[in-house]
């Protein structure tokens, strides 16, 4: 099975990236895209993201053999449903989604009997939108697929094979696992630098100008991450409930552990657990997954 027409759903940051991705890459695929948004397909046109914008869903799938539905997870079935009429009987729909079991379910329920192969590139920044993507996003990224039960072989290759053309090291997974292994790496993080921003904004002993002012001591890294996109990550959150929240309990006990460490001075426990924790950050590294350098390779001016 070969991929020689690939459709883009949704022409932000993920599908602007596979769009461009494939482009730099000098790959044998034609890309079309689609957005609801007007404003979105006049930028996506000019930026070059796709080699067509189509000015509706039905047309830009048409003769695809890929369709990538790159909008936020709420909206996959909308947005499912508005590419059903064009598609072709032997197309692969997949997805970017960041959470995986309510997508298939979705997706199943748009388009019965459809060959529908869900994935997760595990790669983005805080930027959403048109201008935001970029062609080298996945390179040495994982791209995490959950094919359904019993799904064909040949179509499952041929997405897998599409990803790795991208620069994407592929891992195939179950759905519910895959929003388990989410939860604790990417999901519950954002909820905790969200409610930690959220906590300084609203103190009433120390000003804002002071939390902004003395960012540098670690605020500011929190800061990054949450001023991610509020719409993708109200859906993850709604999508994901029964992980994030088990996920949460065990977060919840671990950081009433810590409570009770400092009360009694604990410095044992304190020090085994940083001890514990520099260690992960080593392996990270190790394994290509961030910059060695410093301070994420900030500048220090002189
Ligand atoms: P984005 O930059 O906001 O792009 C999404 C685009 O989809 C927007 O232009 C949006 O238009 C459009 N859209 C929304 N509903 C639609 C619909 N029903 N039909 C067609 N277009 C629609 O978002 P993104 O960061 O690329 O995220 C897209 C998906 O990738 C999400 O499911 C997210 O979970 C997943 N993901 C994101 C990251 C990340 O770091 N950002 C990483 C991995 C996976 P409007 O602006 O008009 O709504």
């Amino acid at each position: 099975m070969t991929i020689r027409r690939v459709a883009i759903i949704g022409l932000g940051l993920l599908g602007g990236s596979i769009g461009l991705a494939v482009k730099a890459r000098g790959l044998s695929i034609v890309t079309t895209g689609w957005d609801r948004d007007p404003d979105v397909r006049a930028r996506a046109a000019i930026r070059g993201l796709v080699a067509e914008v189509y000015e509706t869903a039905e047309a830009a799938v048409a003769e695809a053999d890929l369709v990538i539905l790159c909008v936020p997870v709420g909206a996959m079935g909308e947005a499912a449903a508005a590419i059903a009429p064009g598609l072709k009987p032997d197309a692969i729909i997949s997805d970017v989604g960041s959470s995986k079991a309510a997508v298939a379910a979705a997706l199943a329920a748009a388009l019965p009997g459809a060959c529908i192969i869900p994935a997760h590139p595990v790669a983005g920044t805080e930027q959403s939108g048109p201008d935001a993507g970029f062609a080298t996003l996945f390179a040495g990224r994982w791209c995490i697929v959950t094919p359904p039960e019993g799904c064909d072989p040949a179509p499952l290759e041929a997405l897998s094979d599409f990803w790795t053309a991208l620069g994407s090291k592929v891992e195939v997974m179950d759905a519910a696992h895959h929003d388990l292994v989410l939860a604790v790496t990417s999901h519950i993080p954002h909820l905790i630098a969200y409610t930690i921003v959220g906590t300084a904004s609203d103190l009433e002993d120390v000003t804002q100008s002071e939390v902004i002012k003395y960012s540098a001591g670690g605020f500011r890294d929190f800061t990054r991450i949450a001023a991610s996109d509020p719409v993708m990550w109200r859906d993850v959150f709604l999508t994901n409930k029964g992980a994030v929240l088990e996920m949460l309990g065990r977060f919840t006990e671990d950081l009433t552990a810590m409570q009770r460490a400092i009360r009694s001075s604990d410095g044992e426990a304190l020090f085994d657990l940083f001890t514990r924790t520099r260690a992960i950050r080593r392996q990270v590294i190790e394994q290509g997954q961030d910059d060695e350098r410093p301070d994420f390779g900030r500048e220090h001016g002189a």
